[in-house]
């Protein structure tokens, strides 16, 4: 992992303008925000700066206006559940550079703190325009990147700033860098991933690159499918992509090459309809699918199989359900396996971290989330650094 400043780097702060990039893109509903999570996480950062005696401005996005102020996506919809979180006053200020921004620095005094309007109301921020990063930064000192969410994406506030202000990683982005570093960075061996989820083409580029840095590629989920019908399996009506055998044989080939063992399910359970606890559901043999029956999850003697795996493993890094999770019984599989790799970290012998939208989901639904080692909730920043890609907001801390 390139080296990057974190606020242990930082001198005194006293008076000093701070502009701290967040993830403050909180689902809502009605005007009230549904979930703090992400307030949550960027407390650390903000509060730790603000008792340094920095003034302390939040730049963040929320949704998509596209270059447009949107009265409906201003940022000063979530200030109150923001001085909930931090449990302190937040002042609202409806740009991020020029006068107003100025005025405001003026007015606040050390340790203050005020958010900043919706990046995504300027066009020059998904454009990362070298104008808009310099009005930004003219009204700062230095600049902290706690939004690895964002890191994927060159814009202006996540990845421009960077080169023009003195830069550093906030405590959850350094949290985020230093697990994922353990997970597959710089991870004790042997290292299992386990990819699951719907589809074999929205993980692509994940399965590609992880063949070439895991011991054991645990494939589940409907993608599995995918590979079972490429070494000849007939997966009934399963959810199948037929036309992508072809690549699917071909990364089994890569993992071959380079050493990894790829587990696809041998014994799954199957029904006719897709429904709860339907009356057709069985357990069977992967080469018993009947014609008219759907994978929806692996069986539980894979799963014990799949434990052993992870028994033999020091690292383990997982994205995407082994099954259907949502759907009784279909959720057998990634629960037991969840169940095991959070015994496995609870007694010291496995690393292991998760990310992605429904994996976080089926892990909370395991009742395990807190026993793993880190949990990503960055989605999209999460899957690209699964695929092995650098990412701008990232690579330009380290610069
Ligand atoms: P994540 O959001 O964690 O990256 P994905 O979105 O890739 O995960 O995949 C999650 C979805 O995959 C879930 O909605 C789940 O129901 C579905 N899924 C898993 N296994 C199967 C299967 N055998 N057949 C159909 N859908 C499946
Ligand atoms: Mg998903």
């Amino acid at each position: 992992m390139s080296a990057f400043k974190t606020l242990d780097d930082l001198g005194d702060v006293t008076g000093k303008v701070a502009l701290v990039r967040v993830d403050l893109n909180l689902p809502m509903n009605d005007g009230q925000v549904t979930d703090d999570t992400r307030i949550r996480a960027a407390a650390p950062t903000v509060l730790e700066l603000a008792e340094k005696g920095a003034k302390v401005l939040l730049l963040a996005h929320f949704g998509r206006p596209k270059g447009e102020r949107v009265s409906t996506q201003s940022l000063s919809m979530v200030v109150g559940a923001v001085e909930k979180v931090f449990g302190k006053e937040v002042m609202f200020v409806p740009e991020i550079a020029g006068d107003i921004v100025k005025q405001s620095v003026g007015i606040l005094r050390a340790g203050d703190i005020a958010i900043l309007e919706n990046t995504r109301f300027w066009k020059g921020e998904e454009k990362n325009d070298p104008e808009l990063v310099k009005a930004i930064a003219a009204n700062a000192d230095f600049y902290v990147n706690d939004a690895f969410s964002a890191a994927h994406r060159a814009h202006a506030t996540t990845e421009g700033l960077s080169h023009v202000l003195p830069a550093y990683a906030g405590r959850s982005m350094q949290a985020e860098l230093e697990a994922l570093d353990k997970a597959l960075g710089t991870p004790e061996k042997p290292v299992a991933a386990v990819v699951g989820g719907a589809k074999v083409s929205s993980k692509l580029d994940v399965l590609k690159h992880l063949v070439t840095q895991v011991d054991h590629l645990i494939i589940g989920g409907g993608m599995a499918n995918t590979f079972l019908a490429a070494k000849g399996v007939d997966v009934g009506k399963s959810l199948c992509e037929h036309d992508l055998t072809g690549t699917a044989n071909e990364i089994l080939e890569t993992a071959d090459k380079s050493g990894c063992t790829v587990h696809l399910p041998y014994e799954v359970v199957v029904s006719k309809e897709f429904a709860a606890n339907p009356p057709s559901l069985r357990t069977c043999n992967v080469h018993e699918v009947a014609a008219d029956e759907m994978i929806l999850d692996v069986g539980p003697l894979a799963v014990e199989a799949l434990s052993d795996v992870l028994k033999t493993c020091r690292t383990l890094v997982w994205n995407g359900p082994l099954g259907a999770f949502e759907t009784v019984p279909f959720d057998a599989a990634t629960v037991a396996l969840a169940k095991t790799a959070a015994a496995l970290t609870r007694e010291g012998s496995l690393v292991s971290v998760a990310g992605g939208g429904d994996t976080v989901a089926a892990l909370n639904h395991a009742g395990v989330a807190g026993d793993f080692s880190y949990i990503s909730t960055a989605g999209g920043a999460f899957l690209e650094w699964m695929e092995g890609k650098e990412l701008p907001g990232v690579a330009a801390l380290s610069a």
